[in-house]
């Protein structure tokens, strides 16, 4: 166990310092991060393909005309994005040399690959500093509704990235994502968001200020609706659309 234990630390490590440069090489330092303009930029071709299997998140793929990354389009946008970010792992790390493919990315598996780019999916989605920056600047009014809205990921998702990070502790976390945590947490989220009560003038990253209802007017994607915080993208952070 000790020798598991160290492993899966140190593969942590490894797995935050990839994010960490990806980051610093796209000068990406605001929430949301946009995966998809970071796999559009690095020529992996993006699809979305409703898989009947519901635990197939999705598949990497590179052959002699690119690479590719194929997503679940049966599962939530959020959830989607997460996908995308540990199909990037793959494409950074994983590639065999001998031209064999990656096997399917599925949601239970619980091999050292897959816990890998799992790590890293939470990593690039939710930096620590970034994270921290976020609960700071959200004060009284952060609830996992509204953080996970900033960073564009899961509610579940952002549950484990607060214990990860430990915010919350392992005991923790079956109190988060229980049904009625998670409608009280959503119910005060939109409180906060109906009363913002003049704390506009105190929170300055966009993606916080929207999470928070606070913006008006503004670019959006005419796919999917999402707030384009970023005049430089040129594609969607949401459902990957060409802008
Ligand atoms: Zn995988
Ligand atoms: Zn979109």
């Amino acid at each position: 166990m000790t020798h598991y234990l160290a492993a899966e630390i140190q593969n942590n490590t490894l797995m935050r310092k990839s994010a960490l440069s990806v980051l610093q090489g796209y000068n990406i330092r605001e929430p949301p991060v946009n995966v998809y303009q970071i796999l559009t930029d690095q020529e992996v071709q993006v699809d979305f393909l409703p898989f009947r299997n519901s635990r197939l998140e999705g598949l990497y793929l590179r052959n002699i005309t690119g690479s590719g990354i194929a997503v679940n389009s049966n599962h939530p946008r959020p959830k989607q994005r997460f996908t995308a970010a540990h199909e990037l792992k793959h494409h950074l790390h994983d590639v065999p040399d001998d031209g064999t493919q990656l096997p399917p990315c599925l949601s239970n598996a619980r091999t050292h690959i897959e816990r890998k780019a799992n790590a890293f999916a939470a990593e690039l989605l939710m930096p620590p500093t970034m994270f921290q920056a976020v609960i700071d600047e959200l004060g009284e009014l952060l609830t996992i509704t509204t953080l996970s809205a900033v960073f564009h990921v899961s509610y579940e998702a952002t549950v484990y990235r607060l214990n990860t990070l430990r915010y919350i502790g392992d005991g923790q976390i079956t109190k988060f994502l229980s049904s009625t945590y998670r409608r009280e947490d959503g119910q005060t989220a939109y409180q906060n968001r109906q009363n913002g009560n003049g704390r506009i003038a105190k929170i300055r990253v966009p993606a916080v200020q929207a999470a928070l209802g606070f913006i008006d007017g503004g670019r959006y994607c005419n796919n999917c609706g999402a707030l384009l915080i970023n005049n430089q993208w040129n594609v969607c952070p949401e459902c990957s659309t060409n802008l």
